[in-house]
């Protein structure tokens, strides 16, 4: 019998997961909630199991997935990101149930998870951060604290959630009385997000770059690096456009935090892929703020400079394999842009466009184009799960092709039906500071011209919307 790998997970990234285990001569198992019933990863696994109605609990039920993974006799699970990705008790009960899971111990998610414990661990391993506050105390205790952090390190002062991710949970906090009101509303968000109230403070960098390195470790401690990404082009602290590498002009500080990244995921203990995310300021100076243990959305960007397929590296070093390739071995080749291209209308404060059906769906291909996605002409975006529809990679030798690839394909890219990312990115794909690799985490904030476009005026999209009516009514509307 073929080994079987269960992908506890949906979207594009089911299918990432599903066509490396495949590739890898194993069959994928995948399991889906009712409003995923239409999806493309349940088509294409080898094997495909009712969960339950959902929405969102019932990929989260960490038993009935265990019971799934016993029933088809799945040795391992994969978890993507997002869902159980992070969740310690998952990891915890694979574990017991004899089960691998794919990605680092329970141990180990358990301490990274917690940004208070994270900080601590590395701070004794000498990882340069930003400085930071305890968890703090309920009650008066804690906002005293809070105020007296806030007077010694002088506001901005970021109030964030300890077991927060994905970009919630986190707050910049400008001045004391904002600091009082902020800290119960904080931790009773954190409570309903991460079912977990605790806060804590750190010292805002002001105007930084987010850069990351990709580190994989094998079970015998051998840990490398595949270089740094930029990440720095967010909104509301989610990465929207992630590039390899950093554009930063200063090898010796890329090297450096490299080096870092290395140190730090050795001092945590690491095995598998994980990312160490850093902030750097203006001055060149960098700090330590996560490490997130699992694959990341823009793990593409990494493996199209480096040609290393991070999901199948992962398994098989979950599966005992020792890490194939060292530190010499690994070669950077170009640049790589993603864009996440969501169901979102950015003019709306990017609200999410879900529940629209994809009347046309038109991708653009050709050299050094990559589409990691899910829907299909036809396909309805559930309401009830996140907006990201499909992830386009583009790699070029220099900065400026792969500008221009990228450019290429967002003018070729057809989705009608909701209204995406795509108008927005094509005119960052023009913008000078873009252009000239000069952004920070307050781009989207600095360049508000980005957000006007015509969303009717794209003529590829005027033509789609055509043809979409020509199929629905078997005729042109508007022949003669
Ligand atoms: P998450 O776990 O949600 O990813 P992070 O701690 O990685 O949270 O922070 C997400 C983003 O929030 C960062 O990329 C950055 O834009 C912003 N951020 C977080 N902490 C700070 C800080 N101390 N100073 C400035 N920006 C910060
Ligand atoms: P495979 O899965 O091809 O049998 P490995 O387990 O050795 O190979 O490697 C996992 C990933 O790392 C693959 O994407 C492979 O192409 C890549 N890789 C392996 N060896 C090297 C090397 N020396 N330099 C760069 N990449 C490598
Ligand atoms: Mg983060």
């Amino acid at each position: 019998m073929k080994t079987k790998i269960l992908v506890a997970n949906r979207g594009e990234i089911a299918i990432r997961l599903i066509r490396a285990i495949q590739e890898l001569n194993y069959e994928a198992v995948a399991v889906y909630e009712t409003p995923d019933k239409e999806s493309r990863h349940i088509r294409i696994a080898d094997e495909a199991v009712w969960l339950g109605d959902g929405p969102r609990c019932d990929y989260l039920d960490i038993a009935k997935i265990i019971t799934v993974a016993k029933k088809t006799g799945a040795v391992a699970i994969h978890p993507g990101y997002g869902f159980l990705a992070e969740n310690p008790d998952f990891a915890k009960a694979c574990e017991n149930n004899d089960i691998i899971f794919i990605g680092p111990s329970s141990t180990v998610i358990t301490n990274l998870g917690n940004k208070v414990i994270a900080r601590q661990i590395m701070a004794d391993a000498g990882i340069p951060m930003v400085p930071g506050s305890d968890n703090l105390a309920h009650g008066d205790e804690g906002v005293e604290a809070a105020l007296a952090f806030g007077e010694k390190y002088k506001y901005p002062i970021m109030l964030k959630a300890t077991c927060g991710g994905g970009g919630r949970g986190i707050r910049r906090i400008e001045n004391a009385a904002q600091m009082k009101e902020e800290i119960p509303i904080a931790r009773s968000e954190a409570k309903a997000a991460f079912n977990d109230d605790r806060v804590y403070l750190e010292k805002v960098v002001i105007e930084p770059k987010h850069v990351e390195v990709q580190i994989m470790a094998d079970k015998d401690g051998k840990t490398v690096h595949l270089g740094t990404r930029d990440c720095s082009i967010q909104r509301r602290n989610q990465k929207l456009i992630e590039i390899a590498p950093s554009m930063i002009d200063n090898k010796e500080l890329l090297d450096t935090i490299c080096d870092t990244a290395v140190k730090a995921a050795k001092a945590a203990n690491y095995f598998n892929a994980g990312t160490v995310e850093f902030l750097i300021d203006k001055d060149f100076n960098y700090y330590f703020m996560e490490i997130n243990t699992r694959v990341q959305v823009e793990h593409t960007v990494t493996e199209m400079i480096t040609g290393i397929d991070i999901v199948r590296t992962q398994i098989k070093l979950a599966l005992g394999k020792p890490l194939s390739f060292s530190q010499d071995d690994i070669q950077m080749r170009g640049y790589a842009i993603e864009m996440r291209i969501n169901a979102e209308d950015p003019k709306a404060d990017f609200m999410p466009e879900g529940g629209k059906t994809v009347s046309v769906y038109r991708s653009p291909g050709g050299y050094g184009v990559r589409l990691d996605g899910f829907v299909y002409q036809g396909f309805t975006i559930p309401e009830v799960y996140d907006s990201l529809l499909v992830k386009m990679t583009v790699h070029g030798f220099s900065w400026n092709e792969t500008v221009d690839r990228l450019r290429r394909c967002l003018k070729n890219f057809v989705i009608s039906g909701p209204k995406t990312t795509i108008p927005f990115y094509l005119n960052i794909t023009a913008e000078p500071d873009f252009l000239a690799g000069n952004f920070d985490t307050s781009y989207l904030d600095k360049h508000p011209e980005l957000f006007s476009y015509d969303d009717n005026v794209d003529e590829a999209n005027k033509l789609a919307n055509l043809i979409a009516e020509i199929h629905k009514k078997g005729h042109n509307p508007y022949a003669a």
